[in-house]
């Protein structure tokens, strides 16, 4: 069996994608838009059980729930996360054609070079140095500039409030921090998943679902405490070994190397246990759809890459032939950055208590901002000037009191306000303290479920000298099992609508069909990778048996009929093989 041969195929897996229903680019009636793929009806499926599975790692083994957040988001959010002024790619214009690139893009195609991240001027520099020209025209290419990568709209009628489809679904729950803190009993860590779409306005996209201006992701936030990234299962995973490409290996110029997560995380390659455990959690998510080992890699992202939060962050890429090593998986450790912003910019309380292993004695600073004084100057400004100095540091206070004469300036919507030490009551006490407030820092791993979708296609998909199939894990095949009467006969007929309905009934999707040859319905329903295909003869209706064929090694056995759902389901969860078949055969056998 000759498995996908790297980038020979790729093209013949989008033929088989568009013609069988799996992916279709959209508007294509009105020409087509770039950036946005319709998934048809196998699509769907499939894309379903990847998520199914995604869940299936992060909500039910790891016990993150989820939740379910907008996509239209104000702007005072997206200001706050950094999206509104950083969310940007470098672009480049050609001044005869007016094409328009992305800069670091281009620079790659043209040089084989990896600019990313550098800065506006630097990339400028490098096109002009490098002769760069427009591929199209061949025309000279302008500055490069900055392009916001949201989609703007306007929320409402008035026309004045400006909102943004997200770019990510991790804000949605940040934002939603207070109320999940106190869902999980104010205790850490503890994780959140949301499963949506995502949208950036991507300046060229060209690499069909690769790049997409619309897309779905699987995000999970792990919140902990600052100085405890630890993971209580990572003793077992400790010996595995993963393909790292440190940051460092990279710009030596050397190669990617195996190595154990308990050696990575003792020589401080990868950060922390707990960003190493989820790391392995990914490559064993990404080998649990067929991806093969051996396709998967985990980039480290170099200093001039990381984004200005983050304090680690690994991509997790699949080898995709023409394309190369693509990021599916961005996985970061984001400190507190995104809920330190929001606390700041919203005035809310996001710290978390956690508690001493014992109390400690404490010299204690409290400030009591007096309202009788703040609240007549003030006036309506009042209660957000309270707020914002009861969540301030009382050590902070005091300090700044007594540097400034006397005095503190704060800042409430970009305006500046002074507070007087006699608006303000400061009492110093000795006492027992249980803990202390934190703000968590957060473990992200972010799926771009399209690219995964995309990657299970390419490195399933079997090509030998008879026929082409996708060889999807039986769990992961969009659609389990296939009911064929062998001739269109009446009783053969009546027989297969019967089993096709008992397995209804147990929630499969069913693939009937009986127009054709056997053999050509056979070969249409391993074109789409449906792994068993239940086939009722004449036999059947002497003894109650049934074939059941299998997709990969194209091997049949009998069974009975009333034995049908239960052992499809078996088969497709794993929890009996199909060679093993052979050998009960009490399943030949009618109860
Ligand atoms: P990021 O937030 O950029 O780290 O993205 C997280 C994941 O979302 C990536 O690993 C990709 O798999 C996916 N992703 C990001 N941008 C796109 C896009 N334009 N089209 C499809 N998937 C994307």
């Amino acid at each position: 069996m000759v498995k996908f041969k790297l980038g020979d195929n790729m093209d013949k897996v989008m033929e088989i994608a568009k013609r069988r229903g799996f992916l279709w680019p959209s508007f294509e009636i009105y020409e087509g838009l770039s950036g946005f793929y319709d998934y048809g009806p196998l699509g769907v499926l499939l894309k379903r059980k990847i998520i199914e599975k995604w869940r299936e790692y992060y909500t039910i083994k790891e016990g993150f729930y989820e939740v379910e957040t907008p996509n239209v988001m104000p702007k005072e959010v997206l200001k706050a996360s950094g999206h509104v002024d950083h969310f940007n790619d470098p672009m480049t214009k050609c001044k005869d054609c007016s094409e328009i690139y992305r800069a670091d893009h281009l620079i790659k195609d043209e040089t084989g070079e990896d600019v990313e991240g550098l800065s506006n001027e630097k990339l400028t520099e490098i096109i002009s140095k490098k002769k760069i020209r427009c591929p199209k025209c061949g025309g000279h290419l302008s500055h490069v500039w900055s392009y916001n990568l949201m989609f703007q709209t306007l929320i409402g009628p008035t026309g004045k409030k400006v909102g943004y489809l997200r770019p990510e679904t991790a804000q949605g729950i940040f934002v939603l921090f207070k109320r999940l803190m106190r869902f999980y009993r104010n205790k850490l860590p503890f994780g959140v998943v949301q499963i949506g779409k995502s949208f950036r306005n991507e300046i060229s996209p060209r690499q069909g679902v690769i790049r997409l201006r619309e897309f779905t992701q699987a995000e999970a936030e792990i919140f902990v405490e600052p100085d405890n990234k630890t993971h209580p299962k990572f003793h077992k995973v400790a010996d595995e070994k993963l393909k790292l490409f440190s940051a460092e290996k990279q710009l030596n110029g050397e190669k990617p190397e195996k190595i154990s997560l308990k050696e990575a995380v003792d020589e401080n390659i990868i950060s922390s246990e707990l960003l190493a455990y989820h790391l392995y959690l990914t490559k064993e998510f990404l080998t649990d759809l067929g991806i093969p080992e051996e396709m998967i890699r985990f980039r480290q992202h170099l200093p001039s890459e990381m984004a200005h939060y983050a304090a680690d962050c690994w991509d997790a890429e699949v080898y995709m032939g023409e394309f190369g090593w693509i990021e599916v998986v961005g996985i970061a450790d984001r400190t507190n950055y995104d809920l330190k912003s929001h606390m700041e910019s919203s005035g809310e309380d996001l710290r978390i208590f956690v508690e001493y292993e014992k109390p400690k004695l404490v010299k204690k600073v409290e400030i009591h901002p007096r309202m009788d004084k703040i609240g007549p100057r003030f006036k309506e400004k009042a209660k957000k000037i309270l707020k914002k100095l009861k969540n301030m540091e009382p050590e902070k206070i005091k300090k700044e009191l007594s540097k400034n004469e006397g005095k503190i300036k704060i800042k409430i919507d970009n305006e500046e306000f002074e507070i007087y030490e006699d608006e303000i009551e400061i009492k110093e006490k000795r006492k027992y303290i249980k803990g202390k407030k934190v703000l968590p820092h957060v473990i992200e791993p972010s799926f771009g479920i399209d690219r995964i979708f995309y990657a299970t296609m390419i490195h399933n998909f079997v090509e030998d000298d008879e026929r082409t199939y996708f060889d999807f894990p039986t769990d992961i095949a969009p659609i389990p099992v296939a009911v064929f009467p062998l001739l269109n006969k009446k009783e053969l007929i009546n027989l297969a609508i019967k089993i096709k309905k008992d397995l209804q009934k147990e929630g499969l999707i069913v693939n009937y069909d009986e127009s054709g040859t056997i053999g050509r319905r056979y070969a249409r329903a391993d074109e789409i990778g449906i792994p068993f295909a239940i086939t009722v003869d004449h036999q059947s209706i002497e003894d109650g048996t049934v074939t059941i064929r299998n997709r990969s090694d194209k091997k049949q056995v009998r069974i009975a009929i009333n034995k049908i759902p239960d052992t499809i389901k078996k088969l497709i969860k794993g929890d009996i093989k199909f060679h093993e078949l052979f050998y009960h055969e009490e399943l030949l056998v009618r109860d």
